[in-house]
């Protein structure tokens, strides 16, 4: 039977290549690409030289077709994305569930993911975790896609850009209250990094902070207090204000009333 094998390889040390990972894409028909470019040079690192075309992202349900016709044909097929495990913020989904309904195998390898990596080392809870991938860009989304997983207990694992990354974690901070959060950087690589503490305090050292970044978010604790919603703080800020109060004064009476510290609401004030 005709086999579609889903191959992860590397999120950036090459060493994690596994010995499994090689002999199945120096031994299958066609390999599927995410780039061409960038697998072409695993390939030659690896001295792998088996056909290989390349698995469009936008067009899924185009380009599966060509590879249905390969399984069709009886030959095997390996799948793999830029890094890490296709389908995982990745492409394959597609080709995945034909293969499945046509009754052909489909197998995985274990190997390198970002998510696991940076779940694992976080210090937070492992299980239950859920797995979100990135937030929409646009910020009003972003802070609705937000909104729908705020009252999930489990931890939340997201990816994210560089230069995202402290727009992100102000809208988690606005949305979720501050929580614990790991943003585990270049994984695997010389400069891997894991940036822990609460959401506030992670905001200030990721300014500068570059390189692939996976961000681990503590699930809503069963703590019956709800998270703070830090946009109706800065109301309340202003209500104070327009009541008279200086701003200084009116950041005092808030925090007195909700127990949060001074530094918290001037920290956001100042930086919305
Ligand atoms: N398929 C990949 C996987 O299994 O993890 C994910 C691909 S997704 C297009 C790329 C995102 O994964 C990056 O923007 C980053 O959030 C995360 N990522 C990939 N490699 C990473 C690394 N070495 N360190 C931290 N995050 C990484």
């Amino acid at each position: 039977m005709p086999t579609l094998y889903l191959v992860p390889t590397p999120i950036g040390n090459l060493e994690e290549m596994t010995p499994r990972a090689i002999e199945i894409l120096k031994s299958v028909d066609v390999i599927a690409c995410e780039d061409t470019r960038n697998s072409l040079k695993l390939l030659q690192h690896f001295d792998i030289h088996t056909r290989f075309v390349q698995y469009h992202n936008f067009n899924e349900q185009e380009s599966s077709k060509g590879l249905l016709q390969f399984l069709k044909q009886g030959k095997n097929i390996a799948i793999i994305s830029d890094a890490g495990y296709p389908l995982i913020s990745d492409p394959g989904q597609v080709i995945v569930n034909k293969a499945i309904g046509l009754g052909y195998n489909v197998v995985p390898l274990s190997g390198c993911n970002a998510m696991l990596n940076g779940l694992v080392a976080s210090g937070l809870i492992t299980q239950p975790f859920a797995f979100i991938g990135f937030l929409p860009a646009n910020q009003k989304e972003c802070v609705k896609t937000l909104n729908q997983y705020k009252g999930y207990p489990m931890t939340l694992i997201f990816y994210e850009a560089p230069h995202r990354i402290e727009k992100m974690l102000t809208s988690v901070l606005e949305v979720f209250g501050d929580r614990q959060v790991c943003v585990a950087r270049e994984l695997t690589k010389k400069h891997e990094e894991f940036i822990r503490g609460l959401c506030s305090e992670v905001i200030e050292e990721v300014k500068t902070a570059k390189g692939e970044m996976v961000v681990v978010i503590e699930g809503c604790s069963n703590d019956p207090k709800p998270a703070i919603d830090m946009g109706e703080i800065a109301k309340l800020v202003e209500e104070a204000i327009a009541g008279g109060l200086s701003k200084s004064d009116a950041i005092k009476s808030v925090a007195k009333l909700t127990g949060m510290s001074k530094n918290e609401i001037y920290n956001y004030i100042h930086q919305n």
